[in-house]
């Protein structure tokens, strides 16, 4: 058996890594502006001034939204707006900052657990509670017993409650909290899950991989990561902590009336 223990980074590392990937960006952008300037200056007077003008603004933007989560993670109110520019640059330097870490020895699930960590701790910060109708659990099928010959990806329903994986556990928190659950087999499916239900909010369930992917797809509907546990090895019989699912799903769902930001 393959034992897993997942320690939970800093959310410092992804942030650290962002805020150097983009200072690169930026450092590379103005190396380029100024070998460029004789050049752009033979078309206009105008145009080296204009332009870099514009990679000044650009790069003010990018690191406000970086400025916004770090702001956010202190616990100060933070508008929407650099949240959302948060998320683009997040979007756009996340496969740099992953290079980064690989440069300095930082392995991917490292940095994708401190980004995990980052997004959920921006969106219980901002957390609208929701109805309980309005939540998805979105779970992965490696979560059903390998030898289970009940097909739940369709209907998790199908499920007899055996209790020998966890889709038993899963289903006593939806009757628990009255939310949807939902077991799919990848990115497609949880796609066509969520343009179907159109929840408020979602919990998945995944990898690191799958779950960064899934979180920055899904802005900017609020999505709380819970890693999946791998006794057995990627994608098969995978755990999950069923007391955290619980208390998040304590947190997230409203018990009456649907409380707006
Ligand atoms: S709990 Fe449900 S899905 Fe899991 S093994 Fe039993 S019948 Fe199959």
């Amino acid at each position: 058996m393959h034992l897993e223990i997942s320690a939970r980074p800093k959310k410092r590392l992804f942030l650290a890594l962002i805020l150097a990937s983009l200072m690169l960006a930026v450092l590379s952008t103005i190396g380029l502006w100024a070998v460029s300037v004789p050049g752009l200056a033979d078309i206009s007077r105008y145009l080296p001034a204009i332009l870099g003008l514009l990679i000044g603004l650009v790069a003010l933007i990018a690191l406000g939204g970086i400025a916004g989560i770090v702001f956010a993670i202190l616990g100060f109110h933070t508008p929407r707006f650099f949240l959302g520019q948060a998320w683009s640059v997040i979007n756009l330097f996340f496969p740099m900052a992953i290079r980064i870490g690989k440069l300095l020895d930082i392995e991917k699930e490292t940095v994708e657990r401190s980004f995990i960590e980052v997004s959920n701790h921006l969106v219980r910060q901002k957390l609208v509670k929701v109805k309980p109708e309005r939540l998805l659990i979105l779970s992965p099928h490696c979560i059903q017993k390998d030898t289970c010959p009940h097909k739940i990806t369709r209907n998790v329903y199908n499920c007899k409650r055996c209790g020998q994986c966890p889709v038993n556990d899963l289903l006593n928190l939806t009757e628990k909290y009255g939310v949807n659950l939902a077991v799919v087999t990848g990115g497609t499916l949880a796609r066509n899950v969520l343009k179907n239900l159109r929840p408020q909010a979602v919990l998945a369930i995944a990898c690191e991989r799958d779950l960064t992917s899934g979180i920055q797809d899904a802005f900017p509907l609020p999505v709380i990561g819970v890693l999946n546990q791998r006794p057995f090895g990627p994608c098969f019989n995978t755990r999950i902590d069923i007391e955290q699912v619980d208390a998040l799903l304590q947190d997230m769902v409203a018990a009456r009336e649907v409380k707006t930001s």
